[in-house]
């Protein structure tokens, strides 16, 4: 039997997220280089971003260096490593995000030329993540979906003003867990402290 997908969230209808995605109007617009593995990861928190927000745009690596250039010359990168700067509250312009695993998008970022040259950002003080489920998690590192609605609350200075990204992204982890064998789970998913 086919399995039936929500047409407008487009997770199985069991899963089915509308009711827990609320629209924000972003003034600061997003843009995603997503690693295409990333993209069918089961949580792709950036499914989620895209469906709340306003003013976001995905692209995929691999990715010209020359239309990475034009597409990302007034963004702001946000990269944390020991040598980024913390983001200007007052950076006009959009956000830029790598979604892979740390290690992969270090990668993106070495071997794209206009990435590898730009400066690389961090959100000063981010809220702890709660990003528990996914396995290899890194300490205190954001979800894609967290690191967005802190940086965009830090550069639009409003607090609070994404909790609804946060809270999908809860609603989202509970049904993972909720339709994932315990086992399978345990081995996978629980982040190793
Ligand atoms: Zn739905």
């Amino acid at each position: 039997m086919m399995r039936a997908y929500c047409s407008a969230c487009r997770y199985p209808q069991n899963m089915c997220l509308c009711a827990h995605i609320t629209h924000i109007e972003n003034k600061t617009p997003i843009l995603i280089l997503q690693h295409p593995k990333e993209s069918k990861h089961p949580l792709n928190t950036i499914h989620i971003a895209k469906q709340c927000l306003k003013t976001m745009e995905i692209r995929h690596t691999p990715i010209d260096d020359d239309l990475c250039h034009m597409w990302t010359k007034d963004a702001a990168l946000l990269f944390p490593h020991h040598q980024s700067l913390p983001l200007p509250s007052d950076h006009k312009g959009p956000l830029l995000f790598l979604d892979a695993t740390w290690p992969k998008a270090q990668g993106m970022r070495l071997s794209i030329p206009s990435l590898r040259t730009k400066t690389c950002y961090h959100i000063p003080v981010p809220k702890k993540g709660e990003y528990t489920i996914r396995k290899a998690v890194r300490p205190n590192a954001l979800s894609s979906i967290e690191a967005i609605a802190a940086a965009l609350e830090h550069v639009e200075r409003s607090p609070n003003k994404y909790d609804a990204l946060r809270s999908a992204f809860r609603a989202r982890i509970q049904m993972q867990i909720q339709h994932i064998d315990p086992i399978v789970f345990q081995k996978n998913y629980c982040a190793k402290s």
